[in-house]
């Protein structure tokens, strides 16, 4: 009766889909890649041959639009976490143009009948990090909690108590962390603290 103990193409294809599994490959993915970017680049074949790997174990994943030090901390930050820790890092939302972000707010606003509301999750296009290129959302948990304990060496902070997955980069400053997007204005201050 062997169709009882042989694993079906279904029951396979589950298998390789688990992200324990996906992230063994990318890590296997990104050793036998390290050779072709040593010849790009011997100083820099670990940066690229993560970079490359997780874009294959990411394709949706976009880092366009991130301003030059965002972009620079993230791909530094993600290839530590890679080789030393063995923790994957994708990016599910980086930059968004102006457009974008709106269509986001007005979304919450009309799925939670109320602009004080959406903005506790969404800010609106002229607020937001995401349009300055310097907010990055990242998967999975696992990601972003690696992230929220060694992102301050690349200056990359967790900012809301309600967001695992945003992170934002502050060249300057450590950025107070809110525990939510809106809660820094002065009126949503004065409620706080009433
Ligand atoms: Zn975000």
């Amino acid at each position: 009766m062997r169709a009882h103990w042989r694993p079906t193409v279904d029951a396979m294809t589950e298998i390789l889909r688990r992200p324990r599994v996906l992230a063994a490959a990318t890590r296997i993915l990104a050793v036998l890649l390290l050779p072709v970017a040593f010849l790009r680049s011997p100083a820099r074949c670990r940066y690229l041959a993560c970079q490359w790997a997780l874009a294959m174990r990411y394709p949706a994943e976009d880092l366009a639009g991130l301003s030059a030090p965002a972009h620079a901390a993230f791909t530094a930050a993600r290839t530590e976490a890679f080789w030393r820790d063995r923790q994957l890092i994708g990016l599910t939302s980086g930059h968004r143009d102006a457009a974008h972000q709106h269509r986001l707010f007005t979304d919450a606003v009309r799925r939670t009948g109320s602009v004080t509301e959406a903005r506790r999750w969404v800010l609106p296009p002229h607020e937001s990090a995401h349009v300055r290129g310097t907010a990055l959302d990242v998967r999975p948990t696992e990601g972003a909690a690696w992230l929220e304990r060694h992102g301050s060496a690349y200056r990359l902070y967790r900012r809301y108590d309600n967001e695992w997955w945003h992170f934002e980069y502050h060249a300057d400053t450590v950025p107070l962390r809110l525990p939510y997007p809106d809660a820094c204005r002065p009126s949503t201050m004065v409620r706080m603290a009433g």
